[in-house]
């Protein structure tokens, strides 16, 4: 028996054969052209990025039959980077000026592309160098392999169709990779898999976000671990702990197959809790809502049964481009949003760019310090017609759900007197112009800064709503930036200084007669739920997955308990001995 520890990627327990899946590699050979050889190179490269395009298309159709939106959604940002002419101007001016071969040149520019993702601070976005490269193996694929025989399309399917199935037996079995690419996770028959465990990747890896979208358990970054697993052998995949036992002994294996039964049973109890609210026992209500950071994000979430949205990033639909979206194409995307929620509320956050967010077709400088920087609010209220345009099509979106603007990064009072006028300007215009909108946008700020919670009691006299993004709040009160591994011990939501920042602002805000949510990851931890409940927050919001399970332990518990467990956390000396008091283990 043999235990291994990654990152948790995506909950569940898994037990099954081993099906380990090992990509071939592809050849390219740079070549030099002759003068008239270049023309039909870049036809050659013209016709591989047509081909790619119909197989992205195919795949991002049949993901989105058997996985749901959320997956589609990834292969169109895949269609996005060959229409990119960072990517493809750039490879055929190589390809001109060097009179170099395609695949050699692809090769080079995605590389560049890949790496300049993969040295972004954020998370989320060097991640997405992954798919850079997926795109550019397609891309090689095509150019070796124009046919299609082992070419990207229906040859690269049978290709990874055969390294699953339980060692061979043809049952389902835990696929064992090095890395998978966001075209190969969705190209997998999901009844052939029990799991994924992956070499490389984080918890923001498209493995990890597909396999939580497709509910398979998913431990990803476990380091090597391919040689020493055995086609076949039986294992165990805990995919909340984030361990991979091989060969397990028959007492460890019981004990599994009993969790992986409860939690079955358990999950499907949290079904039935979908349209119930999230209530305590002695009837305080929360308000559950989801994150989300794209329009087609809204009918996957809405499954989970929100209350509305809490947070919805707009800056998502500034990446991946080398333009920013227009007026008319923002006011498509917020009223989608609105449309598909209905009467739910949908709180639209503008523009949080800068940071650890870049935008390319921006050109932003970099800076020595980013989180500190020009960032989110301090960019829209110097750059007035990126915000005019985002808030005028605000308005017109406003015509058609319940929609609610929310400011981020707000460290002083007049930047969010600022903010409103620029809002209440907007709508002028618009009723100046006869163009049609809403009538009233209740307005709310993130407080992230610990300026922003100190002065709540300032700040609260503004505005609608407060929505508390400990993302930040926590990077910025312990002085930890949120990106850096080596600091990251001290990143910690139950830190005695976070609690209290926390416990204030909502008290500020209700003392003011408005009320206070959260949007932070913080919202969505089950064991920060009884503080949270404790102290009156109004609204979570969190990645609608977890809903079930936050609306489960609200309805488990009573507000009266929680918020003595609440007063007693708020005085603890540190946040391990928080976590034990609000986790009931602290012997009262
Ligand atoms: C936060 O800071 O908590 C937040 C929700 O915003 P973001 O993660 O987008 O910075
Ligand atoms: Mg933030």
């Amino acid at each position: 028996m043999q235990t291994y520890r990654g990152t948790a990627a995506s909950p569940g327990i898994a037990i099954g054969p081993a099906a380990i899946f090992r990509k071939s590699t592809l050849t390219i050979q740079e070549r030099t052209l002759n003068e008239q050889a270049v023309g039909p190179e870049v036809e050659r490269f013209r016709a591989a990025v047509g081909l790619s395009k119909q197989q992205l298309e195919a795949i991002a159709e049949r993901a989105e039959r058997d996985t749901g939106e959320e997956t589609a959604a990834i292969f169109r940002a895949h269609l996005l980077f060959l229409e990119d002419p960072a990517i493809v101007d750039a490879v055929e001016e190589r390809v001109r000026e060097g009179r170099r071969s395609a695949e050699a040149v692809v090769a080079e520019v995605i590389e560049e592309q890949a790496a300049t993702l993969a040295a972004l601070a954020d998370a989320y976005f060097a991640a997405r160098a992954a798919d850079v490269r997926d795109v550019g193996e397609r891309l090689i694929r095509n150019l070796l392999h124009p046919a299609g025989e082992g070419g990207a399309g229906e040859g690269r399917t049978g290709e990874i169709g055969e390294g699953i199935g339980g060692g061979g037996s043809g049952a389902p079995g835990v696929v064992f990779a090095h890395d998978l690419a966001p075209s190969d996770t969705a190209q997998l028959d999901r009844r052939m898999v029990l799991a994924f465990v992956t070499e490389a990747g984080g918890p923001t890896s498209h493995t990890a976000i597909m396999a939580r979208a497709m509910g398979i358990p998913a431990v990803v970054g476990t380091g090597e671990l391919l040689a020493r697993v055995h086609e076949g052998e039986t294992v165990i995949v805990d995919g909340g702990e984030g361990t991979v036992v091989c060969s397990p002994e028959t007492g460890l294996l019981t004990d599994y197959r009993r969790r992986s039964d409860a939690a079955a049973a358990r999950s499907r109890g949290r079904e039935r809790l979908r349209d119930l609210p999230a209530e305590t026992t002695d009837g305080r209500r929360v308000e559950l809502a989801a994150n989300i950071g794209h329009p087609r994000e809204a009918g996957p979430a809405l499954e989970h049964g929100p209350d509305g949205v809490g947070l919805y990033r707009t800056e998502f639909l500034f990446l991946d481009r080398s333009t920013v979206p227009g007026e008319d194409e923002q006011y498509e995307a917020y009223r989608a949003v609105a449309e598909a929620f209905g009467e739910r509320p949908v709180i639209i956050r503008t523009l949080d760019i800068g940071g650890d967010k870049e935008v390319p077709a921006l050109g932003l400088e970099r800076e020595a310090n980013p989180f500190l920087g020009w960032r989110a609010l301090r960019i829209s209220l110097q750059r007035r017609d990126l915000f005019r345009t985002q808030l005028r099509a605000l308005w017109r979106a406003a015509a058609h759900g319940h929609i609610l603007v929310m400011f981020p990064m707000v460290a002083t009072v007049d930047e969010v007197r600022q903010a409103k006028a620029a809002l209440a300007q907007a709508r002028e215009e618009l009723v100046a112009e006869g163009k049609p909108c809403g009538s009233a946008i209740p307005v709310g700020i993130m407080v992230e800064t610990p300026a922003a919670a100190v002065s709540a009691d300032i700040l609260a006299r503004e505005v609608d709503f407060f929505s508390l993004g400990t993302n930040d709040l926590i990077q910025y009160t312990l002085a930890a930036d949120r990106v850096n591994e080596k600091v990251a011990y001290l990143y910690d939501p139950f830190h005695p200084a976070v609690l209290r920042l926390i416990a204030r602002t909502v008290e500020a805000a209700h003392a003011a007669g408005i009320w206070c949510g959260m949007c932070g990851e913080m919202a969505g931890m089950v064991e920060a739920a009884p503080f949270l409940v404790g102290i009156g927050l109004d609204e979570l919001s969190m990645n609608a997955p977890a809903l079930p399970l936050l609306k489960e332990a609200i309805r488990g518990m009573t507000a009266a308990r929680a918020a003595e467990l609440a007063r007693k956390a708020l005085d603890a000396e540190s946040g391990a001995r928080a976590r034990e008091i609000l986790a009931g283990k602290a012997g009262d």
